[in-house]
């Protein structure tokens, strides 16, 4: 086993996929490291457990990202797990209306220029190729600009395409997501051609790519884990933060010492003195299914005017997702579940087959709502305390609350930190 080598303690707070980014991106560098995690595993809103309902592993939610995830990539090397993750080697997105029944593909192809999008049978139905210029609104967007207000004039395309990608990406309202966010994600996704915005998913499960070997990671090179370990308070003096108390005990911060706090905006506003935090979430409501009959076939399948919005089909389970839920929308799961079950049949081509094992998960603050107003409180990394650094997936990384916005915050903040130690 390696041991840490340089430097004082730094003091990671949390064991989402933000604090694992920067604990291993400090570890990798010969840190000495010490992560707290309030709960009894890592992983936060990204992580993977055996549902002993269905009896098959399963995600807490269907998490999809891109290839062209700089930021994931180089986490996921790190660590050694990339080879687990799965997806088309086209960027290829099926669509069905479950209204009208109709089918169709959005396929930019295998190349550097999206070239499919050229034939209509590539493209969203009624569409044009000149339609699809419209993104250039997206990519140009203000601050405050909302996606629905840029892009709903054509009304076809809107429903087809704009709308169910804001949904899924920016998992807020159309009518309040950030404009802007969305383009700075299409941006990053078609930089490299189709290479770059081909759909991934960790294949064998989020803890199994993303968790597990981080915690290998960084038990191999002498970190202490310590779960149950819950960050109650910090004190600050002479313009320092002088001491965290975890779990009821004091934990003192020398001043050659660091602290990164990688806990979600409603556990560090109360910690923070004087710092904004956006205080609006949305909610992200899952479903897994065990189904009949096991397919090799990984199918990732959009949805309009359905209830699910997005179909992933991974083995015998299929899971489905409804993003974007709000406070006010309410649902009694067990109904909900049958009309799920419905979107799933009618999708899969399964009519008249009997629901089996189920389990549906409803997360109210799945991310933070992406409206501009939210997304004007989220904080910079680097504070007006000289050893403390924030992270985290709400932390304003220029991205929307994903999972490259979080493992990119990590690493941010170990560069930060890095920086301020030598
Ligand atoms: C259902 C669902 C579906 C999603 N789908 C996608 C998707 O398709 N694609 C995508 O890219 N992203 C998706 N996301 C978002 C993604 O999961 C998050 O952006 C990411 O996991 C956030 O990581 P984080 O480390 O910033 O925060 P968290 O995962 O919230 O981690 C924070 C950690 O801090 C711990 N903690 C909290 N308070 C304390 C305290 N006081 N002391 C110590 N520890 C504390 C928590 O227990 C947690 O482990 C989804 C999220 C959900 C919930």
């Amino acid at each position: 086993m390696k041991r840490p080598v340089k430097g004082e303690n730094i003091h990671v707070i949390g064991a989402g996929l933000a604090g694992l980014s920067a604990a291993t991106a400090l570890a990798e560098q010969g840190r000495r490291v010490l992560l707290y995690e309030a709960s009894p595993q890592a992983g936060g809103r990204c992580r993977s457990y055996l549902d002993t309902v269905m009896n098959r592993y399963i995600d807490n939610g269907n998490h999809l990202f891109l290839s062209g995830n700089r930021a994931i990539n180089t986490y996921v090397a790190r660590l050694g797990s990339g080879g687990m993750i799965t997806g088309p080697n086209r960027a290829c997105f099926p669509f069905m209306d479950r209204e009208s029944s109709r089918r169709w593909v959005v396929d930019a192809g295998a190349g550097r220029l999206p070239w499919p999008l050229l034939q209509a049978e590539n493209r969203s139905p009624d569409s044009t190729i000149l339609d699809f210029l419209a993104v250039r609104r997206l990519l140009t967007a203000r601050n405050e600009d909302t996606v629905a207000a840029l892009m709903a004039d054509n009304k076809a395309l809107y429903n087809a395409l704009w709308e169910p990608l804001a949904v899924a990406i920016l998992n807020t309202p159309p009518d309040e997501a950030s404009a802007a966010l969305l383009g700075a994600v299409l941006r990053q996704a078609f930089r490299g051609g189709a290479k770059t915005c081909l759909p991934r998913l960790a294949g064998s499960g989020l803890s199994e790519v993303f968790v597990n070997p981080a915690l290998k990671y960084l038990r191999d090179r002498g970190t202490s884990i310590g779960f149950n370990e819950r960050l109650n308070a910090m004190e600050f003096e002479g313009g320092r933060v002088s001491s965290l108390t975890i779990s009821g005990k004091c934990v003192p911060i020398p001043v050659d010492e660091q602290v990164i706090l990688a806990v979600p905006p409603w556990s560090a506003s109360p910690v923070l003195p004087g710092v904004s935090v956006p205080a609006r979430h949305c909610g992200i409501i899952n479903g897994h299914f065990v189904l009949p009959r096991k397919t090799d076939k990984l199918t990732i399948m959009g949805l309009i005017n359905g209830d699910a919005h997005w179909i992933f089909v991974r083995g015998d389970v299929a899971s489905v997702t409804i993003s974007a839920v709000s406070d006010r929308d309410e649902y009694r799961l067990d109904e909900l579940a049958h009309r799920l079950w419905g979107d799933i049949c009618v999708a899969l081509n399964m009519e008249n087959t009997l629901m089996g094992a189920h389990r549906i998960i409803s997360e109210k603050r799945a991310t933070i709502s992406h409206d501009p107003e939210n997304c004007a409180l989220r904080p910079q990394a680097r504070t007006a305390w000289p050893n403390l650094t924030l992270a985290g997936d709400w932390t304003d990384t220029g991205l929307p609350a994903t999972i490259e916005g979080a493992v990119q915050s990590g690493a941010t903040a170990a560069t930060l930190v890095s920086g301020a130690l030598t």
